[in-house]
């Protein structure tokens, strides 16, 4: 950011943090003693490679919460019956539509449990029918079934079957075990495996009868008991201290538990009694758990609410490997934010923004626990304005951020009479989520793990892990500004966001996106041009400028909406203007295509006043933005940023813009960066929008003839001349 009046800490800097811990080497132990023990439960089980596969010097910011994993299930199929060949004049011009069976009058709990039981070849009695609803507007009946195996489920043995308003089955995906299953132990048999916790004494003594030849199988499949099997569990969630809060005597046994659907085909269901790290009884049950299509076990079930996570898990009840794990905090995140589009409370209001998340980006969602700490972002308070001793791992663990609830809701007060402070955990989501979502929104133009992102998990897809960008919201060791830190790829982007006191009450530069999407902008721009092992590309002289002008940028047109489209002189934007006070912006001329609003042409930069990176960062932005109009002219604009869509003004402006700064060399000039961006169009749309392109550029005096001719020194004293032509073949 950097206003023009005030001075603040260098912008970049790089600083070499601890990297091994005692307890790291523990845990890492015990995940490879775990992942010896499951070998002798299962040599198919599927464990979640990918985290092994980033190298050991991830996340060491910040313990990392447990990825959701279970058997990866290869029989598992998907088949309908519409369109077989999508587009083809034979189903369109026919409707002709192949049913998967005829019409039917049945209740669709019937018609799918048939349907599966003939298709995958098991007995009808093995389907349970465990949901089932219609959709109004399609008359659509969606029906959830699952596999039981002698009264007791199969936990991931389910189908789902999709039925039209006439009884047909247009659609079902099947995940069905194929094979035998171990049989399953008495609760005699259980208890006297258990010992001491006499499962028998606690009542359903109809389970008692059990053939000796049932028993002898069933103590070869459970070996240790439900409170072993969640110790088990504990430790593989890393939470050893727990273990000793939990005693053999908090097991009981539930008879009343096994009448609803959801909880009767279990062998049997129980609790723990609540221990003291969780926030109610851990709710434990038997089933079986394939772990292909022929191979299954007994499992323990377990439903534990922590502080920070739900869990469901299935622990082999012969070795206590835990074979799958789903957290179910992660479903359901909420924000109430300004969202992208909305520059700051000047512009608009806040919306709650459900699951904004982009899939691909972040697999994982946001969020490893219930606070603003994530894969792609950590964000907390820094009042104290901490410097250096805050990134120890411990400082930054104990760092204040907001709390959700079980639904990951983050929906927080502002009273803009106050001070910042009194609204600080709404200062934080905004941050939080502002700096998600251009992570995912880059990620959709290509800046990946490969090219550099900041992400503490790579899932295995290349670059350098351990790097989630760590964002300070009411930073307190300046004021009236903002700055990010990008140290090459592998180490963590810092931003820092402060309070302006231009103002009373002062103003909090959180909940300016602007700047956000400024600061980010430092971040993609350094890691994208000359690699992400190389940060000192653009860190002065015209390719400094151009990274504080990329930031303007995307600030600027990140806030741009439908109906400015209409408006021909594009502006004026401001950068800063809301939190400087909301009368004037920080920069010399704010962002317009008005040559009487924002006269800023390439010579500029001969002046005096223009030395400065954020003097030739305007001049910069203010060229590029006449590019990204000339092309929403030629070709529209699109509110889906995400969709990275080639054929939308806005949105191929991003890419050329991404894919310039990927292609352009290390310190470029103005002339290097504009000729970048002109190869990416020819590049991606083989030169059809070039002259758009040029046009826009040769507008502010970046044209075909504008000259840079070089002083004496390399960063302060050459002279541009400005070329306001395009090539021959853009005159008309
Ligand atoms: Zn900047």
């Amino acid at each position: 950011m950097d206003s023009t009046r005030s001075t603040s800490r260098p912008a970049r800097r790089h600083r070499r943090q601890p990297r091994t811990s005692s307890a790291r080497t523990l845990a890492q132990l015990l995940v490879a003693v775990f992942v010896l023990v499951q070998l002798t439960c299962s040599s198919t089980t599927a464990y979640p490679t990918r985290r092994a596969a980033t190298p050991s010097t991830t996340s060491h910011l910040y313990a990392p919460a447990r990825k959701s994993f279970g058997p990866a299930l290869t029989h598992a199929t998907y088949r309908h019956a519409l369109p077989r060949r999508p587009g083809t004049a034979n189903n369109v011009a026919t409707g002709a539509l192949e049913y998967l069976t005829p019409v039917s009058g049945a209740p669709a709990g019937e018609i799918a449990a048939a349907f599966v039981a003939a298709t995958v070849g098991v007995p009808v009695d093995e389907v349970v029918v465990m949901a089932s609803h219609r959709s109004e507007h399609t008359g659509v009946s969606h029906v959830y079934l699952r596999q039981v195996k002698g009264g007791v489920e199969v936990a991931n043995a389910d189908a789902n079957v999709n039925i039209d308003r006439l009884g047909r089955v247009i659609s079902y995906g099947e995940a069905f075990f194929r094979g035998s299953v171990p049989t399953a132990p008495s609760l005699v048999a259980v208890a006297e495996t258990a010992a001491p916790l006499q499962l028998h004494q606690a009542g359903n003594g109809a389970q008692h009868a059990s053939s000796p030849t049932a028993v002898d199988s069933a103590t070869s499949a459970v070996k240790i008991d439900p409170v072993a099997g969640y110790h088990a569990l504990l430790r593989h969630l890393g939470m050893h201290d727990a273990v000793a809060q939990t005693s053999a005597a908090a097991f009981r046994l539930d008879p009343a538990m096994s009448t609803t659907t959801s909880t009767k085909h279990k062998l049997f269901r129980g609790t723990i009694a609540r221990p003291a790290h969780a926030e109610s009884d851990v709710v434990v049950g038997m089933t079986y758990l394939q772990t292909s299509s022929t191979s299954a076990k007994l499992v323990y079930e377990y439903e534990v609410e922590l502080r920070d996570n739900w869990y469901h898990a299935h622990v082999c009840a012969a070795t206590g490997a835990v074979e799958s794990l789903v957290d179910w905090v992660a479903d359901a995140a909420s924000y109430e934010v300004y969202p992208i589009g909305v520059n700051d409370p000047d512009d608009g209001d806040r919306v709650r923004v459900k699951r904004p998340e982009l899939v691909r980006a972040s697999p994982d969602g946001w969020h490893s626990d219930r606070t603003t700490i994530g894969n792609n972002v950590i964000a907390q308070e820094n009042l104290s304005g901490k410097a250096d001793a805050l990134l120890k791992e411990g400082e930054l663990s104990a760092a204040y951020r907001p709390r959700s609830g079980h639904k990951l809701h983050f929906h927080y007060d502002i009273d803009f009479a106050k001070n910042p402070k009194s609204y600080l955990d709404a200062s934080i989501t905004q941050l939080f989520y502002m700096n998600n979502m251009l992570h995912d929104l880059f990620y959709a133009y290509g800046f990946t793990e490969n090219a550099g992102n900041f992400q503490a998990d790579n899932f295995g897809r290349g670059g350098v892990a351990g790097d989630p960008v760590v964002a300070f919201a009411q930073d307190g060791s300046g004021y009236n500004n903002a700055n990010f830190a990008t140290p090459p790829d592998g180490k963590n982007g810092k931003m820092r966001m402060y309070v302006w006191n231009t103002v009373v009450p002062n103003r909090d530069g959180d909940l300016e996106n602007g700047i956000v999407i400024h600061e980010f902008g430092h971040g993609v721009s350094n890691r994208l041009t000359g690699g992400p092992h190389n940060s000192g590309c653009l860190a002065w002289g015209e390719s400094g400028g151009m990274g504080e002008g990329w930031g303007d940028v995307w600030a600027t047109i990140f806030r741009h909406r439908s109906a400015d489209r209409a408006r021909r002189d594009y502006g004026p934007w401001h950068m800063g203007k809301y939190a400087n006070g909301g009368t004037t912006g920080i920069r010399k001329y704010p962002y317009s295509a008005d040559m009487d609003v924002n006269p800023s042409t390439y010579s500029f930069l001969n002046h005096q006043g223009y030395w400065g990176v954020h003097a030739k960062g305007e001049v910069w932005a203010s060229i590029l933005l006449e590019v990204y109009w000339n092309l929403i002219n030629d070709l529209g604009w699109t509110g889906d940023w995400k969709s990275a869509a080639v054929d939308k003004g806005n949105t191929l402006f991003n890419q050329l813009v991404v894919d310039g700064l990927t292609m352009q060399p290390c310190r470029p000039t103005f002339l290097d960066a504009r000729s970048a961006i002109l190869q990416a169009e020819a590049v991606l749309t083989g030169g059809r929008h070039a002259c758009a392109v040029w046009r826009g550029f040769a507008k502010r005096g970046l044209g075909v003839d504008a000259q840079r001719i070089a002083g004496k020194n390399p960063w302060d004293d050459d002279t541009r001349i400005d070329g306001f032509s395009v090539p021959d073949e853009c005159r008309s």
